[in-house]
């Protein structure tokens, strides 16, 4: 037995782990009590790391069409799909998609996205445009850059604000979402910010587990949080603002306009949306006057929304108008480690209006941006016959994207589906190539976040793994494309193609040194206002953005509505853990008001259904909810909030995210009729309400 420390990047927490192996086999996980940033946590992903790489599920030999081959086969075979597609089609027939698993193989990455650059294709898909994609949307149009940096809450700083507002976010679950850093251990984060005289409030439908360690929750109604935000913005542009940051850093007509936007935005208004007493939303403005600074962190539960990117955008606003971002005081901007962004002399700053492209053929009202197609519309692509061959890394759209039945069979319809995972699952099932790659521990990893690490492999490779790097090189290489820079892959190790990947940054060296626990750099405020704002100053009042808030004035539809929530034994689409015993991870949370009045008790097998579609689960009664909303798992294979939305309409039209958050729903409880050898037929018992 020998014990090793590593990192975990089943997730954004990253959390420091010691790992025991025994004949060369991972046997356990537990945190690593000297790790800077986690201090010995881990959640149960993290600690069943051996279960899962261990599996009998476990992917050890290349597959074609189902058969056991050699990796000679499969790539050839592969290459010759490619080159019979592109001959065809031409290089836009073959895309790419990246899964959040990505985020635990740089190099992988790397040589997905340098793949499809040198084939020439433009569908080039991944998880961004499904669950993230608003916030950074919302970047480009007030900031002018996105995805390069967001603003943090980092609770322990003593310089940080002593109010953090929370909006659909459950942190204590979903690590390192963004906003939190470092996304590891929240719950003794959040008790030292607490302890320190810090006030946590938390804006959820349901009181989550961050709800459960927060000061104060309001359980506001799903989808009203632009509504909620507009206001306080609206109220502290009255009173309270940080005028000196105004006067400076925005443009005098960008606040003009940002005052007419959020003029309609009364508290009455606020009230009638978020369902939450006039009290207590003027409680929370009272914080944030007194705060001066405050923080302010979203989550999926804003991202998921039909106007996303227009909530985040007023949480954007919210910040500038308290003064909050990149202010001793207020929340920093951090970056990667190795590329120096508070010195970097110029930025390419996105027009007024976003930096985007003409998207998809089959849904020209999607927009191309971050170098990518939107997610959604890929489903449209391959049903257009735009899309023929298709190579997915570390991820599962069949669990993630809208309508299952129909990614599912669009899927299968593929002429060429190339699958890079770790382990069998409903997509390798319908795959034409399985590829099986090295997983976290089978190769090294250079990470250049704010804390900058390497982490080297601990086991050797066993079956016929190899790393993604190696595979999306071998099929570049037979299609006369050179993806290594002149290497060839077989005489490459993971540290040569980190390095090449990271170019001649002398920095990679000081941090391939300094190991698994890695450096950090300190980065003041202050470097985003002066280096990064297009002329010193925010964008405040994106018109695009101006105009969707224009249309949610109107009062809010009466009726259930659909929050989706995290597990904390997944990763999106991805199960790193066996369910909870209690078997309630699909259950359907309603509160016990609305059960009532359906009729409902704990443990009824229930339809939720949308417009679009419908999931049966079972009924958990729980005061947790509140009423008027009923929550169902994401990304669960049966019970997914994914059966409940449109691909064509359920979407946030700036960023091109699907919606899975805020849908009208309506819950009916049933009875299955059993039959020996047919389905089960749900019987409806008693008609919903709505
Ligand atoms: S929070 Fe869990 S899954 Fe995420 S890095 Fe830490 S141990 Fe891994």
């Amino acid at each position: 037995l020998s014990q090793h420390r590593s990192v975990c990047r089943l997730c954004g927490g990253f959390c420091g782990i010691v790992v025991d192996i025994e004949d060369g086999r991972l046997v356990r996980v537990a945190g690593d009590a000297d790790h800077p940033d986690s201090e010995g946590y881990t959640c149960a992903k993290g600690r069943a790391l051996p279960t899962f790489l261990g599996s009998p599920s476990r992917l050890d030999f290349p597959l074609l069409h189902g058969s056991r081959v050699s990796w000679a086969e499969v790539l050839d075979d592969l290459a010759t799909s490619i080159r019979d597609i592109v001959e065809r089609q031409g290089p836009n027939a073959i895309g790419t998609y990246g899964g959040t698993a990505e985020i635990a193989d740089r190099a992988g990455q790397w040589a997905r996205v340098k793949l499809g650059g040198m084939l020439g294709t433009r569908q080039m898909y991944s998880s961004n445009t499904v669950d993230i994609a608003p916030i950074w949307k919302a970047s480009e149009l007030v900031m002018g850059v996105a995805r390069t940096t967001c603003p943090v809450w980092e609770p322990e700083r003593p310089e940080s604000p002593r109010v953090c507002v929370v909006i659909g976010s459950n942190p204590v679950v979903s690590h390192g979402y963004g906003g939190l850093v470092p996304g590891t251990n929240p719950i003794v984060r959040v008790r030292r910010f607490r302890n320190q005289g810090g006030q946590l409030w938390v804006l959820d439908p349901r009181t989550t587990e961050t709800a459960l360690v927060a000061d104060r929750h309001l359980p506001v109604l799903p989808g009203s949080d632009a509504v909620v935000l507009a206001w306080l913005v609206r109220e502290l542009l009255l009173h309270g603002a940080d005028l000196e940051e105004l006067r400076d850093h925005t443009d005098a007509d960008d606040v003009g306009r940002l005052e007419d936007a959020v003029a309609p935005f009364t508290i009455d208004v606020a009230v009638e949306h978020a369902g939450v007493d006039r009290e207590t939303l003027l409680e929370l403005l009272l914080a944030i006057r007194s705060a001066g600074k405050i923080a302010c962190i979203t989550g999926t539960g804003v991202s998921f929304g039909r106007r996303a990117t227009v909530t985040e955008w007023l949480r954007w606003a919210l910040l500038i108008v308290t003064g909050s971002l990149d202010r001793p005081g207020g929340m920093r901007f951090l970056g990667s480690y190795t590329s120096d962004l508070a010195s970097r002399a110029s930025w390419n700053h996105a027009g007024p209006d976003g930096d985007d492209a003409d998207g998809p053929a089959s849904r020209p009202e999607l927009r191309s941006w971050l170098g990518e197609y939107p997610s959604v519309a890929m489903v449209d692509e391959i049903k257009a016959g735009s899309l023929s061959g298709l190579i997915i890394a570390g991820g599962n759209p069949l669990t993630s994207m809208p309508q299952p039945a129909r990614t599912r069979q669009a899927l299968s319809e593929l002429p060429m589906l190339a699958v890079c995972d770790v382990v069998r699952n409903e997509l390798t099932g319908l795959a034409t190539h399985v590829l099986p790659v090295a997983d976290m521990f089978e190769h090294d990893e250079l990470m250049l976040r704010e804390r900058a690490s390497f982490i080297p492999a601990v086991v050797p490779r066993s079956g016929e793994r190899m790393p993604q790097w190696w595979v999306l090189s071998q099929i570049a290489q037979r299609l006369g494309l050179d993806l290594l820079r002149g290497n060839d892959p077989d005489e490459m190790t993971d540290a040569a193609v980190l390095r090449l990947i990271a170019g001649d940054n002398p920095a990679v060296d000081t941090v391939m040194a300094a190991g698994v626990h890695g450096l950090v750099r300190e980065r003041a405020c202050g470097w985003v206002h002066e280096r990064v704002l297009p002329n010193g100053r925010w964008r405040i009042a994106p018109r695009p953005l101006v105009d969707l808030l224009a249309e949610m004035t109107a009062p809010p539809v009466p009726g259930i509505r659909l929050v989706s929530r995290r597990l904390a034994r997944r990763v999106n689409s991805v199960a790193y853990s066996s369910p909870r015993g209690d078997g309630t991870d699909a259950d359907v949370m309603i509160n016990p008001v609305d059960a009532a009045e359906f009729g409902l008790r704990s443990g009824d097998d229930v339809v939720v259904a949308s417009a679009h579609g419908s999931v049966t689960g079972r009924a958990r009664v729980d005061d947790r909810m509140r009423c008027g909303s009923v929550s169902v798992s994401h990304g669960l294979v049966d019970a997914n909030v994914s059966s409940l939305i449109a691909a064509a309409t359920d979407v946030d039209v700036l960023s091109g995210q699907p919606a899975m958050s805020g849908v009208a729903v309506t819950v009916t409880r049933f009875q299955k009729m059993s039959t020996p050898g047919r389905e089960d037929i749900a019987l409806a018992v008693r008609p919903e309400r709505s």
